[in-house]
């Protein structure tokens, strides 16, 4: 007789288990909030100070470059878009509040709410157009966004042409004529400050935990619930929004504008600053602006007269700077400054909140499950091939086969991370086959995966939080204001909280502020299951939970999944290990080669001649 396939299956060696760290404390005066106050004062300080004209004039500007750096913190290092077109942006606030003040003599701050209006319909569209689509397409689509904008200021009659639009009138603020580089010093700074809040507070919050799984790429987002082509289309809107308003700052600073400022070098530079400072913080932004516009400034004075010649020389330095630094510190300056600021964990489970709704569940032995004759081909090859089961309210359903026998394929039909090429799938009677995951997960189904996919930097508790995507007080998709302005509290209580009971459900509970990445991998594959569990499932779909778990865990995983089933949860199971699987199911399904080749209780199913063929091999 010879062996097929490894049976028992070897594991991955189980990692060393990580102790949990200290409880963390809520202290408002943590270092990072130490550092904010300290930013705070010294903003506030500089102009009060016999501070030199010429810093002031540098600051203003530094400020207006950070407020555009701070839209690709979350667009470019949260979210992993890349834009060429931040500049137009900041063109088309600083022209529509140019041409409204000195055409109409409209109020600036009509001009603010018209460039903002134009802006968001601008990035909404582009985004719209672009976002569903992978890769490359939206860089592309903002360089070609960037110079077409550049190049109708430039060609407009009514924008001046090249010249521009001067004599815009400086703004009033509360009374007050910010004529001066001074005066108008604090109304670009609170900003700055302001904008950092507001992604602050949006990246601690529903939306903002959805804006952060973007960087899995997408399938597990989608799993959670969340649609990540509108999350994208969110944070590019942002971003574009704090660079109109950088624009229009910038337009009453400067009394007049024309097309230089907003070419694509423009947009290149702000990609620098975000790169440079540290991408995807918030001071990383601040710290590359000022970085960049200092560095900038002084290059322009001395490289001429160093080299003796005039000439954008600085660019240059600016090239080698970004390779230096790519190749010694990928995250930028804030990362070397970031170790003796260390945030504390921001979401922190409340010890009571109200429950989320919960979902009304199927009754004791309905039919749950009813995958039709499914069948996926990728090219020539059958990957799933006409299969069909059921799988009954309060069943344990262990799918089993050897590796490459479809399993996870026809996990991800019923989950809709692929569409089924024939067949169909039924949940609760309703047709699922070929609906986005998303709307998959919001009926009910939730799911891991073989592949364990989480967010590592995140806390254990956050990342489980995700799963409660749906469940929040606002729209799946909304929020984002609410959490911006900080009227999520309630929903973040609650959301917390439940995320907080299901990590204690599975035993992970001194785990939780733990980031996610310093768990043994058995243990993260026990944090899927909390964080599906969140979703208030129906239907479990485990793709081989237990791989990875020693002994006792894996007990404990099996006193978990039969104290679900006695709960009326349905659990559809991937799993290599015959004992494991034996004492924990009701059916097993084996599939080979992408067909059921045997169905039924597992004693009898082990004694089935086609199963032991398939995993013994034939007889010779
Ligand atoms: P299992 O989970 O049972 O080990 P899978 O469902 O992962 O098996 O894979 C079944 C077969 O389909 C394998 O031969 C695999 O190589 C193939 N397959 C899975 N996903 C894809 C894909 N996206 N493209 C092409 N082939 C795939
Ligand atoms: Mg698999």
């Amino acid at each position: 007789m010879t062996t097929r396939y490894n049976l028992p299956p070897r594991f991955p060696k189980p990692a060393p288990i990580k102790e949990p760290g200290p409880l963390p404390k809520r202290s408002l005066l943590s270092r990072e909030n130490l550092l904010l106050l300290l930013f705070i004062v010294a903003v506030a300080l500089m102009p009060v100070l016999p501070t030199p004209e010429l810093w002031i004039t540098q600051l203003n500007y530094i400020g207006l470059a950070s407020l555009v750096a701070l839209g690709l913190v979350l667009l470019t290092g949260v979210g992993n878009l890349t834009s060429f077109g931040q500049a137009a942006f900041v063109g088309l606030g600083a022209y529509s509040t140019a041409y409204l003040s000195t055409r109409y003599g409209l109020s600036p701050w009509i001009g603010l709410l018209v460039g903002l209006l134009i802006t968001a319909i601008c990035a909404y569209l582009i985004g719209l157009l672009t976002m569903r689509m992978s890769g490359f397409y939206l860089p592309v689509a903002t360089i070609a966004w960037g110079l077409s904008l550049y190049h109708l200021f430039g060609i407009q009659e009514f924008l001046g042409k090249n010249d521009g639009i001067g004599d815009i009138p400086s703004l009033n603020f509360f009374g007050a004529t910010l004529n001066s580089g001074r005066e108008i010093y604090y109304l670009i700074w609170l900003a700055v400050i302001l904008a950092i809040f507001a992604i602050r507070n949006l990246l601690n919050s529903r939306p903002g935990r959805a804006i952060r799984a973007l960087r899995g790429g997408g399938v597990m987002a989608e799993a959670m619930g969340v649609n990540t082509g509108w999350m994208k289309v969110v944070i590019f809107v942002f971003a574009a929004i704090l660079a109109s308003i950088s624009g229009f700052l910038y337009a009453h600073l400067q009394h007049m504008v024309n097309p230089t400022p907003f070419d694509l070098t423009y947009s290149i530079k702000y990609l620098f600053m975000a790169v440079i400072g540290g991408i995807g913080q918030v001071w990383g932004a601040v710290i590359g602006a000022g970085v960049l516009t200092a560095l900038e400034e002084g290059l322009k004075r001395i490289l001429p007269e160093l080299l003796g010649s005039q000439g954008n020389y600085e660019i240059i330095v600016f090239g080698l700077m970004l390779v230096l630094l790519l190749q010694y510190a990928r995250f930028g300056i804030w990362s070397f400054i970031r170790k003796w600021f260390p945030p504390p964990p921001t979401a922190l489970a409340p010890a009571h909140a109200d429950e989320l709704p919960k979902r009304e569940k199927p009754a004791a032995g309905e039919l749950v499950l009813d995958v039709r004759a499914v069948r996926k081909q990728f090219g020539g090859l059958v990957a799933v091939n006409d299969v069909s089961f059921q799988v009954n309210a309060g069943e344990i359903i262990g799918l089993i086969g050897p590796n490459g026998a479809g399993k996870s394929t026809t996990f991800n039909l019923i989950t809709g991370v692929l569409d089924a090429s024939a067949g169909e799938v039924l949940y609760r009677g309703e047709r699922i086959s070929n609906l986005p995951s998303r709307a998959i997960v919001r009926r009910g189904v939730g799911r891991t995966f073989q592949h364990v996919q989480l967010l590592p930097r995140m806390t254990v508790l956050e990342n489980v939080a995700l799963g409660a995507h749906l469940r929040g007080d606002f729209a799946p998709q909304g929020g984002v204001l609410a959490s911006i302005l900080r009227l999520n509290r309630a929903e973040e209580e609650k959301l917390l909280f439940e995320a907080s009971q299901q990590l204690e459900r599975v035993g992970l509970g001194e785990y939780r502020y733990l980031e996610a990445g310093n768990l043994a991998l058995g243990q993260q594959r026990i944090l899927e299951i909390a964080r599906a569990l969140c979703c208030d499932p129906a239907l479990l779909l485990l793709d081989e939970p237990a791989a990875g778990l020693r002994y006792q865990e894996k007990q404990a995983l099996a006193a978990l999944l039969n104290k679900l089933k006695g709960e009326g949860m349905s659990i559809l199971l991937v799993e290599h290990d015959m004992d494991f699987v034996m004492n924990l199911t009701d059916r097993l399904v084996v599939m080979e080669f992408g067909t059921k080749i045997a169905e039924g209780v597992p004693h009898e199913v082990q004694q089935n001649p086609a199963v032991l063929e398939a995993y013994l091999g034939g007889v010779e």
